[in-house]
């Protein structure tokens, strides 16, 4: 598989304010016995940073060439994705609608107050609400009908759908992230990414097979089991390869995940999470993030723990932010000191 120039069709807008560092953690290289380095997408500079602004170029890119003036948007309460929309939206002089859906039972008090839920106040989007958290149709239905809505009123909205069923454009930016990657530091071993909706995933893996990277790319359940994550990630390479016109199945190939690191369930904390993430800042001064990033660190740990990555290896590890979900998980994190 080569390069190809494919990307380039579809419209871009500008939010990432240029290549995110790669850096490397000499304690944990030292501690874990392999050569570890940190793909820094905590930094990519829209709002707190995270893997959504690269997303969201391609998203917005495609809002703006439609002429929309309002972004609608559905996720989890806390979810990077809705926070970061409102701020595209209003780098680019639009509005936003965010839906917020009910997908993690049991939470503290400031889950449904701070961190994200703050920062979109303050970007001044409208919020809706939605009662469930796995009825994907539901909460895209009530969104479009939010859509249509608005349409009547002269607006021109743009639902950014992240149902399996669309392309998925906001996997380009992570095409783009695995050859800046590869630009950056070629002759790696293995990258260890979160795996949720597969974007990332599944973008990173493509922009490396496009470059002849020959490293292993290892995905870290976040949100579902290793058989439905499988499952999940070839219909996303699957349509990837579609939008880029390449043959899926030199992709497919390269699948593989591993969900030691889920438990207990999607955006849900244990004491492992917990001591990942304080790991990580204990040893390099570096935050993660308890639903994504502190999982994907533990994940990394089990692979080291069982040799599936070997001493000496040079690995990097995908930082892709997350952060101001912190300040909603103060309950949940508080309770499990180590
Ligand atoms: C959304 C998100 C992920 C998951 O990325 P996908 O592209 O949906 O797989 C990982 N980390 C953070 C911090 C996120 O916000």
């Amino acid at each position: 598989m080569t390069r190809n120039n494919n990307l380039h069709r579809f419209p871009r807008a500008k939010l990432m304010s240029g290549p995110t560092p790669l850096e490397r953690l000499d304690n944990l290289s030292a501690e874990m016995d392999i050569d570890l380095w940190l793909k820094r997408d905590d930094l990519t500079g829209l709002s707190f940073g995270g893997n959504k602004t690269r997303q969201l170029e391609f998203y917005l890119g495609d809002a703006r060439q439609q002429g929309a003036d309002t972004i609608l948007i559905t996720g989890a309460v806390q979810s990077n994705f809705v926070r970061s929309a409102a701020a595209a939206a209003a780098k680019l002089g639009m509005q936003s609608v965010l839906q917020l859906e009910e997908r993690v039972p049991d939470m503290g008090a400031e889950y449904y107050s701070s961190g994200n839920v703050l920062l979109a106040q303050i970007l001044g989007a409208e919020h809706l609400g939605y009662p469930e958290g796995e009825d994907e149709a539901g909460a895209d239905a009530a969104l479009h009908a939010r859509a249509v809505e608005l349409k009547a009123k002269g607006h021109k909205p743009y639902v950014i759908n992240l149902g399996l069923g669309h392309p998925p454009l906001g996997a380009l930016g992570y095409v783009v992230a695995g050859q800046e990657l590869y630009q950056q530091m070629p002759d790696f071993d293995a990258v260890v990414v979160p795996s949720g909706s597969g974007a990332t995933h599944g973008g990173l893996l493509t922009g490396l097979a496009l470059e002849e990277s020959t490293a292993s790319v290892f995905g870290i359940c976040v949100r579902r089991d290793r058989d439905k994550q499988q499952a999940r990630m070839k219909v996303v390479l699957q349509k990837l390869a579609d939008l880029l016109d390449i043959d899926a199945r030199l992709l497919q190939d390269k699948i593989s995940v591993f969900d030691e690191a889920l438990p207990p369930g999607y955006g849900k904390v244990n004491a492992i999470t917990s001591a990942a993430l304080e790991k990580m800042a204990r040893t390099e001064g570096i935050f993660l993030d308890p639903v994504y990033s502190a999982k994907t660190f533990s994940g990394l740990l089990n692979l080291v723990e069982s040799g599936k990555i070997k001493s000496g290896e040079k690995i990097v590890l995908l930082h892709t932010g997350g952060l101001p979900a912190l300040f909603g998980y103060q309950s949940e994190l508080i309770h499990n000191p180590t």
